[in-house]
């Protein structure tokens, strides 16, 4: 239980983690030192989370059960994706302090409800319509122009879910190929490149923000993170104000990235967020004094945060599908260090682990 005196989880108290990935596992490591366990509820019977943590639940996300008997055993509860059905997370909300606040699940689970979030507090995204069918999609084609992008709004990640549309006569072909009724269309943003803050905020309102991170994408999925980003001190300020703005009119408890295009004139749109740890805050880990997986831990259990300040620049490179079969050359490297995630199968697209190369950021 949280202490009533202070408000804080004292060492020796359980982290309920929900979701088994590689973020829940980076999550439960670093939990380790500052004294608390983690108990992971996943309905993944080999996760590369549970492999590390103290407590393994594996049950469907809907099995109240299962999760009344989890919520029992943990003082605070987290997530470490966002697609858990939202409903689990207001049960959960009944017997357990939830952090993040599931109501920012629930923005963060449709890219709609994410960009109609930003604009009711003044932070800036790409044109979008949300569609419902092909008649919808042509008549939000009118209104954005081409090139545009059509989304799944729920459920889409690494680029999956999407379709560009260059020319009208991909416009039935694209429809089809979502097989959704609730999708977004979006302007496509001629960006000169895109970067992305992680901000933290505690119980008691503390809010930290890490200087933001320049993120290279390889088919739609992030390649490279490069720290400190190759910005204006003008860019970075707003990409910094938007992460500030948004973690406080949210009422963050936790962890918030914030993924942002940058524009030729040094504007910043918002283009996703995501209440967790994120791929792009990996570098945190061995180049900046406070990892983002410790702060997050920091965040949910009422601890003063860390510092965020950069130790080394740093070039985080993830390790996708076959590319973690090079990790004997890095292990040679003295400045890169390997983060594996114990996935016993590599599949093209799946995230492996990633390497942070310290003393370097060249693109
Ligand atoms: P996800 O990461 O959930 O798959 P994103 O919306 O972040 O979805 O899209 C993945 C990538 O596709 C982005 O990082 C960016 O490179 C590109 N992209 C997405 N939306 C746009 C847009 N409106 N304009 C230009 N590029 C985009
Ligand atoms: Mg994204």
């Amino acid at each position: 239980m949280l202490n009533s005196k202070t408000s804080r989880l004292d060492p020796g108290g359980t982290i309920g983690i929900l979701g088994g990935g590689q973020l829940g596992r980076m999550t439960s490591l670093a939990a380790a030192p500052l004294g608390y366990g983690c108990h992971i509820y996943t309905p993944e019977e080999e996760s590369p989370a549970g492999q590390v943590s103290e407590k393994v639940t594996v049950a469907s996300y809907e099995d109240e059960n299962a999760l009344r008997t989890f919520a029992e055993k943990v003082d605070v509860i987290t997530y470490e994706f966002e697609n858990i059905p939202l409903d689990s997370a207001l049960f959960l909300q009944k017997l357990r302090p939830v952090y993040p606040d599931p109501s920012i699940l629930g923005i963060s689970q449709h890219r709609g409800a994410e960009k109609q979030f930003a604009l009711d507090n003044g932070v800036e995204v790409a044109p979008y319509e949300i569609v419902t069918n092909k008649v919808d999609l042509r008549e939000a084609i009118d209104i954005i122009g081409m090139p545009s992008i059509l989304k799944t709004c729920r459920f889409g990640y690494d680029g999956k879910g999407q379709s560009k549309i260059s020319d009208i006569g991909q416009v039935a072909q694209a429809w089809e190929a979502l097989s959704t009724t609730d999708a977004i269309l979006e302007k496509f943003v001629e960006f000169e490149k895109e970067i992305s803050v992680i901000i933290a905020r505690n119980i008691t309102g503390e809010c930290s923000a890490y200087p933001p991170a320049e993120n290279n994408h390889k088919n739609h999925i992030l390649d490279t993170t490069i720290v400190p980003a190759n910005i204006t001190n003008s860019t970075h300020s707003l990409a910094i104000a938007i992460a500030t703005n948004l973690a406080q009119a949210m009422d963050l408890v936790g962890l918030l990235a914030v993924e942002m295009f940058v524009l030729p004139n040094g504007k910043v749109v918002m283009n996703e967020i995501a209440p967790r740890p994120h791929n792009s805050g990996h570098w945190t880990q061995d180049g900046a004094r406070t990892s983002q997986f410790e702060q997050f831990v920091r965040a949910i259990t009422g601890q003063k945060l860390g510092s965020t300040e950069i130790i080394f620049p740093t070039k985080m490179k993830n390790l996708i599908g076959d590319d973690v079969n090079d990790w004997f050359k890095y292990i040679e490297i003295p400045n890169a260090k390997i983060h594996l995630y114990g996935k016993k199968e590599s599949k093209v697209g799946r995230k492996m682990g990633h390497i942070n190369i310290l003393g370097d950021n060249d693109t």
